[in-house]
């Protein structure tokens, strides 16, 4: 719990990329949609004072370091600013999809980024090497990478993926000695905190689950899976109300750019409906931080 009690409340937004793809519909789709919509969605969390960690995903779909169109320019400019917006920018690995070659800059066909890091046989420089590789990357956008959310959950993640980001924080590699990692999403603990994984000298990587599944329309963008109730009901019930009431030291829950994004995601007003409910119900309760934050303050032992 934080000094003053109350509970550090944060989100992860995944799958962000200038097309997304909609998984629910006949042939899964590609549309574009524009930075307006990121820019959108960065100053809401701004005036609201809100805080979490977006994924910035260089080879989703294109290449942000090689744009071939202006939207691809346009998102390769601006995801350089989501620092000022309060928002950490998280690797969700090169593509989210296929291993890239860093040396070609292309991606690999065949094994993919998600199944990798589960492979118990991948050795701990691999890790190191693929890591430092997508770290470089994203210093070319302009992003300094905070931390880690995974393509997929991952409960059985190889150890060597947590060394290695305990020993890339220790390098200076993160800006912080402390890495926060999404990795599992898991609904039944009554309270949840930043829970300690591996240490490289003075470097350390968190285990930081989300709290609740998707239900800001998710990654299917589906009307199906829009529900304000499961996080917060008009009358205070809800995962967000039991984690807050029952005192726990955070509160994370995770989005997909799919189901959220202000252009085309059905998510958008249940997203701003659920900070409204956050607000009025538990404003004084709750304080927002960002993932980083919050894994330093574990780090250090302040708050934690
Ligand atoms: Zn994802």
């Amino acid at each position: 719990m934080t000094v003053d009690g109350r509970t550090a409340v944060s989100f992860y937004l995944d799958d962000v990329g200038p097309y997304v793809t909609e998984f629910s519909k006949e042939g899964k789709p590609m549309h574009p949609v524009p930075v307006s919509a990121l820019e959108e969605f960065a100053e809401f969390v701004k005036e609201q004072g809100l805080a979490g960690a977006v994924s910035v995903i260089p080879g989703l779909n294109c290449l942000l370091t090689e744009p071939k169109n202006d939207l691809e320019r346009d998102y390769a400019k601006f995801v350089g600013r989501l620092s000022t917006y309060n928002l950490d920018a998280h690797m969700e690995i090169m593509t989210h999809g296929p291993l890239f070659n860093f040396d070609e800059m292309k991606p690999i066909e065949g094994t993919s980024e998600a199944e990798w890091l589960d492979d118990p046989n991948v050795p701990l420089e691999e890790y190191l090497r693929y890591f430092r590789n997508t770290i470089r990357v994203g210093r070319k956008l302009g992003v300094t990478y905070t931390g880690l959310s995974t393509p997929g959950t991952h409960p059985k993640m190889n150890p060597n993926v947590w060394k290695a980001l305990a020993r890339l924080a220790d390098e200076g590699e993160f800006p912080n000695p402390a890495v926060p990692v999404f990795a599992v999403i898991d609904e039944s603990p009554p309270v949840m905190r930043p829970v300690l994984v591996a240490r490289s000298g003075r470097g350390a990587s968190y285990d930081m689950p989300s709290g609740v599944w998707d239900y800001i329309a998710s990654w299917r963008n589906s009307p199906d899976w829009i529900d304000v109730d499961r996080y917060l009901t008009p009358q205070g019930k809800g995962r967000m109300a039991d984690l807050i009431r029952n005192g726990s030291p955070t509160a994370i829950f995770h989005m997909h750019w799919q189901g959220l994004n202000p252009a085309t995601g059905l998510g958008w007003p249940a997203f701003q409906e659920l900070i409204r409910r956050l607000n009025d119900q538990f404003g004084d309760r709750i304080v927002w931080k960002r993932p980083s934050e919050i894994a330093l303050e574990a780090y250090k032992n302040l708050d934690f």
